[in-house]
């Protein structure tokens, strides 16, 4: 193991996150100014497939556990492995998606290896040989520069901030293969069952994003069913306006979030919301509907590239963000507005 920059890989059933292919666009840009290459690391049961993708998304290596004990993800296996094989190759810089998972192992490596780890960064350089990476602080109202002194430097990078290097599918390799490093005794976490929560396009990766606030639910022309009760009525209005947002995030091929106001009220599962307390996501077009644009949400998605609002309130915060605002009813403009984008996106 060779490099010094490795890019951890997150996968899930043999899968990986499109976000893990991201850290390897990013070490391959320090690579240039640091030298060498760019090792990949994946953990798993049955992920030949992804060590194989790995090579064609640019790793010069491949470092591969293929074991049982690591099908189902668990902290604990994954972090100790990790950390085993950082401790013996020593290299300078680990990069990991800003997933949950990335997040739990990145910090748990972190204190078994003695050093700290950079959290949600948007952006990487090299100043005198060392890596400074840039995050957003204070719910993104500044930009921090930051540094780990000690090393491996580990660094979660967010979703969609860095490129996605281009597949080459006639790049190939033979990855080095590593043992587990717990057995299965040793393991005191058993995955017994999935429950599903969300489906769909992921918040995270997702490259078009449809949020609806509390304004989904405020529809004074729908008549609720005469049986339920006031709070029933609310949310039965929100699901009719999140329908529409639904439609509009299906016709871009998008995601459905929300705001933490939505996510409170019942309308929507808190997997959805965006914000400080909920996902922090970069699309490339971001669609607010209904929503007021309060600090802790924008904090949730400001560094999206484009943001589209569209608000009753010609003075709600959102605008100040927003390239393009369209002040005027949710439920009269998202109607015509899918129609329209089905039409020209042939669907
Ligand atoms: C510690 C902390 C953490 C937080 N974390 C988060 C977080 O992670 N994410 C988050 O989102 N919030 C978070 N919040 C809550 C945040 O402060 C706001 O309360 C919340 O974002 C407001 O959600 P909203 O914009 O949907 O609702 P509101 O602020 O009530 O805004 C609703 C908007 O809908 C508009 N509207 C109403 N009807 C219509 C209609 N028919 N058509 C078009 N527009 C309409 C209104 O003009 C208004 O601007 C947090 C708060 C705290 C204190």
């Amino acid at each position: 193991m060779t490099n010094k920059i490795w890019a951890y890989i997150d996968q899930f059933k043999g899968e990986a996150l499109p976000s893990s292919w991201e850290t390897i666009g990013a070490g391959l840009t320090l690579a240039e100014s640091l030298g060498g290459g760019v090792t990949a690391v994946v953990f798993g049961e049955n992920i030949k497939g992804v060590a194989e993708e790995a090579f064609q998304y640019g790793a010069d290596e491949v470092i591969v556990a293929d074991d049982p004990t690591l099908g189902d993800y668990r902290a604990e296996a994954y972090t100790t492995l990790l950390a085993k094989l950082a401790a013996d190759s020593a290299p300078d810089v680990i990069l990991f998606p800003t997933t949950t998972r990335g997040r739990e192992v990145s910090g748990m490596a972190a204190v078994d290896l003695n050093t700290g780890v950079l959290v949600d960064v948007t952006a990487l350089e090299v100043v005198d040989g060392v890596v400074v990476a840039t995050r957003p602080i204070y719910a993104g109202k500044l930009l921090a520069k930051v540094q780990c002194s000690a090393k491996p430097q580990l660094i979660t990078l967010r979703g969609r901030a860095f490129a996605k290097p281009v597949e080459d599918a006639t790049r190939s390799g033979t990855p080095i293969t590593v043992p587990a490093a717990l057995t299965e005794d040793e393991i005191s976490v058993k995955v017994v069952d999935y429950a599903t929560v969300s489906g769909g396009v992921s918040l995270a990766d997702a490259a078009v994003i449809v949020s609806g606030g509390r304004g989904v639910s405020n529809n004074p022309k729908l008549t609720p069913p005469g049986d339920l009760d006031e709070a029933g009525q609310e949310i039965w209005k929100a699901q009719q306006g999140f329908k529409l947002v639904g439609d509009l995030a299906a016709a871009l091929g998008g995601a459905v979030g929300a705001s933490r106001a939505a996510v409170d009220a019942g309308y929507i599962p808190y997997s959805n919301q965006v914000g400080q307390t909920g996902k922090v996501v970069a699309p490339d077009m971001y669609v607010a509907c209904g929503i007021s644009g309060a600090i802790q949400h924008l904090a949730g998605m400001r560094t999206s590239k484009m943001i589209v609002a569209i608000n009753k309130d010609p003075d709600a915060p959102i605008f100040k963000l927003a390239r393009f605002g369209v002040v005027g009813d949710l439920f009269e403009i998202l109607p015509p507005l899918v129609e329209a984008m089905k039409a020209r996106l042939g669907k």
